[in-house]
C-alpha cells in the first residue's frame, strides 16, 4: 500500500475517536446558550394587563422593518394596558427579523422580550408573521385575561414602581397579592429575558 493511503486512513482514524459533534435533530434539539436571541415574548403585568403601550418605538428602532404596530386607545370599559394606549395590532415578520435585539432596547416598559426559542421555520411567508395573539406570554396563575380594570393600582405609574419591586418582597405582595405566584415579565422567568 502506498504511503499515502496510509496516511489518508490516518487521517479517518483519528476522527473516529474524536468527540461526536452532530446532534440528533429534531428528536433530541440542542439547549441554547441563556442569553440566545430567539422568538420575541410580550410581557403582561402580574394581573394579567400588557405591558405594551403601543408606542412603535421598537418599529422605529429596528433596521429590518420587521415589526408592525398599530396604537389604540384604552378605556375604562375596554382596558388592555395600564395608561392611555395598547397595542390593537402587533405584528413581527420573521422572514425579515436578523434577531439583532435592537427592538428590545428600544422598549420603555420593558414589554418586548426574547425567548430562547428558536425552531421558526415555517411552510409559507405569511406563517412567518407572527401576531400579538402568538406573540402575547401566557397567562400564570392569578392573571386575569384582558380587557379588565387595573388591578396594581390607580395609576400607571404604579404598575412601573411595582415592576421595579421584586415580586417576592413584602413591599411587591401588599402591592399584588397574586403577584407570589406570577411573575414581572409574565414569561415565568424571574430575569428580563434579554
Ligand atoms: S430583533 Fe432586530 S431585526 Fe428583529 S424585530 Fe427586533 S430590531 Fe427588528
Ligand atoms: S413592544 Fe415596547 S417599544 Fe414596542 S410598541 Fe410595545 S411598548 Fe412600545
Amino acid at each position: 500500500m502506498a504511503f499515502g493511503s496510509v496516511k489518508g486512513f490516518g487521517v479517518t482514524f483519528s476522527h473516529m475517536f474524536r468527540k461526536v459533534i452532530t446532534t440528533d435533530y429534531p428528536f433530541k434539539p440542542p439547549v441554547s446558550a441563556p442569553r440566545y436571541h430567539g422568538r420575541h415574548i410580550l410581557n403582561r403585568h402580574p394581573d394579567g394587563l400588557e405591558k405594551c403601550i403601543g408606542c412603535e418605538l421598537c418599529a422605529w428602532a429596528c433596521p429590518a422593518d420587521a415589526i408592525y404596530v398599530e396604537g389604540g386607545d384604552n378605556t375604562e370599559e375596554q382596558r388592555f394596558s395600564p395608561g392611555e394606549r395598547y397595542a390593537s395590532v402587533y405584528q413581527i415578520n420573521y422572514a425579515r427579523c436578523i434577531f439583532c435585539g435592537l427592538c428590545i432596547e428600544a422598549c420603555p416598559t420593558r414589554s418586548l422580550t426574547m425567548s430562547n426559542e428558536y425552531e421558526l421555520a415555517r411552510d409559507s411567508r405569511q406563517d412567518l408573521i407572527f401576531t400579538k395573539e402568538q406573540l402575547l406570554a401566557p397567562l400564570l396563575p392569578g392573571m386575569e385575561q384582558p380587557p379588565h380594570p387595573m388591578r396594581l393600582g390607580d395609576t400607571e405609574k404604579d404598575y412601573y414602581v411595582g415592576a421595579l419591586i421584586n415580586p417576592g418582597t413584602s413591599a411587591g405582595a401588599e402591592r399584588a397579592p397574586w403577584s407570589e405566584t406570577a411573575t414581572v415579565d409574565g414569561s415565568g422567568a424571574t430575569g428580563d429575558g434579554k
